[in-house]
C-alpha cells in the first residue's frame, strides 16, 4: 500500500534525482571550475558511492512513498561504469513511470543504444552554445559542439526522447539564445533555457550575471513569436511556450527571477548517498550509513518519511522575496547533486 507523504507545505514526493557519480569529464566554469576541481581535487572513492544494489533498494523505498519519476544525473552520469545495468534494474521497480537522464552528451553516442534497451525513456542533453569557441570556453575545453550534437542524434535514433538544456549566463552565451532557438526549432527538439543559478559556493555567482526569463523570452519573441502553454503537470520545472507558427515548444527554468517552490516535489540523493530536500540545501542526510546497517526497509522508509514531513525548503521563493538567508558559503555544489 502506497504511502503518499506530504511536507510542511503539503507538497508530495514525486521525483527522485539520483546522482550516480561526483566526477565529470567537463569543467564548466559555472559548475566545476578548473581551479577548484583540478588534478588534486579528491573525488569520492568507489566504496564511498552508493552501489547499484543500494540505489535499487533506495529507489523502491522512495517509490513506496510516492515517487513516480527518476532522473539520473551527476557529475556526468555516463562516467559511471555499467550505467545501463542500473537503468535496467530501476526500470523493473513496479511504480516507476519514467526514467530520464541529464548528461553533457559527450559519451552519448557510445551508450545511447544500450540505455534505450535498458529502459531509459528520455535524455536531457546540456549544450550552452553552438559556437565552438564559446562552448569550449564554458566547458573548460573538454568537448566539441559536434560531439554533443552527434550524441543527441544517436539518442534520437536509438528511440530516446531528446531535450536540450542551455544555461544562459550574461556576457558569456546570451548571444546564443536566438541561434540555439532556431537550430533546435528546426531539429524539433524541445530547448529549455536555464537561468544561471547561485548553486554551490564555487562559481562566483552574482545577480548581474543572470539573463532573466523575461529577457530570454523577449529576445526570442522578437524574432520568432511565442505564446504561453499550460504546464503538462503540476510541479513542472520549466514554463512552456510554443512558437506561433505551430513549431516546437521551448521551456524556461527561471529559478532566479520567477521561482516555483510551491510545487517542488523533488528529492535528490548525491552519489555518496546524502539526501537533499532542496537544490540549495546546506547539508544532506546520510542515507549511506543507514543503508549499510542491518536496518529494514521499513526503518529506511520511516526515516525518509520523517525527513519529508519536516521539509519546509523554498529557497528560490525566499530569494525572490529578497529574504535571502545567509547560507552562501555552505551550500551543496551543483556537481554534487546534479541539478
Ligand atoms: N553533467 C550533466 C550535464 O551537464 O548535463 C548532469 C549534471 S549538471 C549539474 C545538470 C544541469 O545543471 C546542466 O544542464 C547544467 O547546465 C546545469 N547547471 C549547472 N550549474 C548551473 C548553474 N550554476 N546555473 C544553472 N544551471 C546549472
Ligand atoms: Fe560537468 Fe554537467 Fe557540471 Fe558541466 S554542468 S561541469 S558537464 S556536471
Ligand atoms: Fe525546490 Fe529548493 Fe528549487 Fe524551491 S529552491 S524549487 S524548494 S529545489
Amino acid at each position: 500500500m502506497k504511502n503518499d507523504i506530504r511536507d510542511q507545505l503539503q507538497r508530495p514526493l514525486r521525483d527522485l534525482r539520483l546522482s550516480v557519480t561526483d566526477r565529470c569529464n567537463f569543467r564548466c566554469r559555472y559548475c566545476m571550475p578548473e581551479e577548484i576541481f583540478g588534478p588534486d581535487y579528491s573525488f569520492l572513492s568507489s566504496d564511498k558511492i552508493l552501489s547499484f544494489d543500494e540505489m535499487e533498494r533506495l529507489t523502491s523505498i522512495f517509490v513506496g512513498l510516492g515517487v513516480k519519476k527518476i532522473r539520473i544525473t551527476g557529475g556526468e552520469p555516463l562516467l559511471r561504469r555499467n550505467l545501463p545495468e542500473l537503468i535496467e534494474r530501476l526500470n523493473q521497480i513496479v511504480g516507476v513511470e519514467e526514467i530520464a537522464m541529464t548528461t553533457n552528451g559527450s559519451l552519448l553516442k557510445k551508450f545511447a543504444g544500450d540505455l534505450y534497451k535498458a529502459g531509459l525513456n528520455r535524455v536531457t542533453v546540456s549544450l550552452d552554445s553552438l559556437d565552438e569557441e564559446r562552448f569550449q570556453a564554458l566547458n573548460g575545453k573538454r568537448s566539441t559542439v559536434k560531439r554533443v550534437l552527434e550524441g543527441m542524434e544517436a539518442a534520437e535514433k536509438a528511440g530516446l526522447q531528446v531535450k536540450v538544456n542551455m544555461m544562459v549566463q550574461k556576457g558569456k552565451n546570451d548571444q546564443d539564445i536566438v541561434p540555439m532557438a532556431k537550430f533546435f526549432k528546426e531539429k524539433n527538439y524541445i530547448l529549455r533555457f536555464i537561468e544561471y543559478m547561485d548553486v554551490g559556493n564555487t562559481n562566483g555567482w552574482t545577480k548581474a550575471d543572470v539573463t532573466s526569463k523575461k529577457e530570454i523570452l523577449d529576445t526570442i519573441h522578437a524574432v520568432m513569436p511565442l505564446r504561453p502553454v499550460d504546464p503538462n503537470y503540476i510541479g513542472e520545472v520549466a514554463t512552456r511556450y510554443q512558437y506561433l507558427d505551430g513549431g516546437q515548444e521551448i521551456g524556461i527554468i527561471s529559478s532566479v527571477t520567477d521561482s516555483f517552490c510551491s510545487n517542488c516535489s523533488r528529492a535528490r540523493v548525491s552519489a555518496e548517498g546524502r539526501l537533499y530536500t532542496c537544490l540549495f540545501a546546506e547539508k544532506g542526510f546520510d542515507l549511506r550509513t543507514l543503508l549499510r546497517t542491518e536496518e529494514s526497509d521499513q526503518v529506511v522508509a520511516s526515516t525518509l518519511t520523517d525527513i519529508w514531513n519536516l521539509r519546509r525548503d523554498r529557497y528560490s521563493d525566499e530569494r525572490t522575496e529578497e529574504l535571502r538567508v545567509r547560507r552562501r558559503n555552505s551550500k551543496v555544489e551543483m556537481s554534487h547533486i546534479g541539478g
